[in-house]
């Protein structure tokens, strides 16, 4: 392959190779139609006239699970829900009979529920046409499902190779070792006052918040936090789950105020919270941080850290000069990122590295509540396991509370002492990690029970009811 030239290889490429890639959405043209984009590699190889490959690729469609595969084909992708997307493109690989797929994280971006739906159709797909697959990703637990050996790569080196089944039992590697151990579930060892009852830090009642105008009776246009009420206690952490949309961002932009919520309650340490940032004490705005799930966007990459460090330094504690410098060092020593770093900007750090200063940045503020938002969904799973085991570190230093908002259930399960989980911006249930194998409400169930697990017959024995699928999975 290597050797080859550019047209031997464009020769290869879309008829003995093909390519699914991490977001679909991003691989489709919005202005084309999808069944004229998936039968559009026949014509360009002129592997066959347009009529059978609009019959191959029906057929495609519906191997693959899709709903109406006669004429899913005529609608545009922004009229598809995204793990049909991603089904979508999967037909556009398969379309040409290649010999080998590679699949690049294609159900990372998609909600757990519906990654199961996608992957069962790969699954599906790939045995029935005896074609070779490679299958790209951060989880080993999807992996697991779906490979026959399995690849560990680190830094760009191939750290070990094995059957499935020798890298799940039998793993030589300690980089191996540390992604199976990120599956195991730690003792959770926060020191938790015996005598005073629980005091409550945060208590929010009948929260609404969404967007758009205000309508006469005062709520948004667009209602996406539908009267929420929860407690997070002194020194506790409380996680909220829920799927890509249920309005969880939504719910810790308005308890920051960064989103002037539309009614309800915000009470944090006994004092009623103003509705908007505007309206809160700058002690009260130190208080409670936010930190954000992209690094990326959060950090300003035109400053060093410590100018991103130094202003809230500057802002909530009028710290400047040595004092302020000296601060800076702390800081980062607590997140357990080298001095030297501070000179740096963001684009010369590791995601991990970045995720550290966001963090640092939040601690600045010497907060008693830092809402955590999808803080980990963007690292892999050894670097997301040491970010959690630091907010763990810092919580028994500094007696902080989180609020850890995830989508991902084992890493909330790791931090959190009490979970809320959320369906269409209504909280659905309030449950403790040990109870998580006993959720009252439906729709928890169906979640809980769709998060993979590393047992490689996890998928094929799986089975769900398709009333409660039909009910609360978006296909
Ligand atoms: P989550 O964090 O649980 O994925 P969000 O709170 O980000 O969910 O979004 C919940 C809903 O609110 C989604 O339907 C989203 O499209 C909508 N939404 C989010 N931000 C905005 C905005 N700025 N304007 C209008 N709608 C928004
Ligand atoms: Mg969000």
């Amino acid at each position: 392959m290597v050797r080859l030239t550019k047209k031997q290889r464009a020769r290869l490429r879309g008829t003995q190779v093909a390519y699914v890639p991490q977001s679909a959405a991003a691989a489709f043209n919005p202005a084309i139609t999808i069944l004229d984009q998936v039968i559009e590699v026949t014509s360009i190889h002129k592997l066959m006239p347009a009529d059978p490959a609009r019959a191959r690729a029906i057929e495609l469609f519906r191997a693959l699970s899709l709903p109406n595969p006669e004429t899913i084909g005529s609608r545009y992708p922004h009229q598809v829900s995204g793990g049909q997307l991603q089904r979508l493109a999967a037909a556009m690989a398969l379309i040409s009979d290649p010999k080998l797929v590679i699949f690049d994280e294609p159900t990372t971006a998609l909600d757990v529920t519906t990654q199961i739906e996608v992957l069962r159709a790969f699954k599906a797909v790939m045995r029935k046409s005896h074609i070779g697959g490679v299958y790209v990703s951060h989880d080993l637990a999807v992996v697991a499902q779906i490979a026959d050996r399995i690849v560990v790569l680190k830094g760009g080196e191939v750290q070990e190779v094995g059957t499935t089944d020798d890298i799940l039992h039998n793993a030589q590697h300690p980089y191996t070792r540390q992604l199976l151990a990120a599956f195991t579930p730690k003792p959770r060892a926060i020191a938790q006052p015996s005598d005073d009852p629980h005091k409550p830090l945060l208590e929010i009642e009948n929260l609404i918040a969404g967007y758009g105008d205000r309508l006469p009776d005062g709520l948004p246009m667009v209602q996406v936090v539908k009267s929420v009420s929860l407690t997070v206690e002194k020194g506790r952490n409380l996680g909220i789950i829920g799927e890509s949309g249920s309005g969880k961002s939504t719910l810790a932009r308005s308890i920051a105020g960064i989103l002037p919520s539309a009614s309800g309650h915000i009470i944090f340490n006994g004092r009623e919270l103003g509705r908007s940032d505007r309206e809160r004490t700058r002690d009260q705005l130190r208080e409670i941080q936010i930190v954000f799930q992209s690094a990326d966007t959060a950090l300003n990459p035109a400053k060093s850290i410590e100018d991103i460090l130094g202003r809230p330094l500057t802002f909530y504690h009028v710290l400047k000069g040595k004092a302020c410098q000296d601060r800076i060092n702390t800081l980062l020593d607590m997140v357990h990122l080298p001095r030297a770093l501070r000179h740096r900007r963001p684009s010369e750090l590791s995601g991990g590295q970045k995720q550290r200063v966001n963090f640092a940045r939040a601690l600045a503020a010497d907060p008693k509540l830092i809402l955590c938002d999808e803080i980990t969904s963007a690292l892999d799973t050894v670097v997301a396991a040491a970010i959690i085991d630091l907010l763990k570190e810092l919580q028994r230093e500094l007696g902080l509370s989180y609020i850890f908002i995830s989508h991902d259930l084992s890493v909330v399960e790791a931090i959190c002492d009490e979970i809320v989980v959320m369906y269409g911006g209504k909280k659905v249930e309030q449950i403790t990690p040990d109870r998580l194998k006993e959720p009252q409400h439906p729709y928890s169930k169906l979640l809980f029970s769709s998060v993979p697990k590393l047992d490689p017959t996890w998928l094929d024995t799986l089975s769900q009811d398709p009333e409660l699928l039909n009910t609360y999975c978006h296909r």
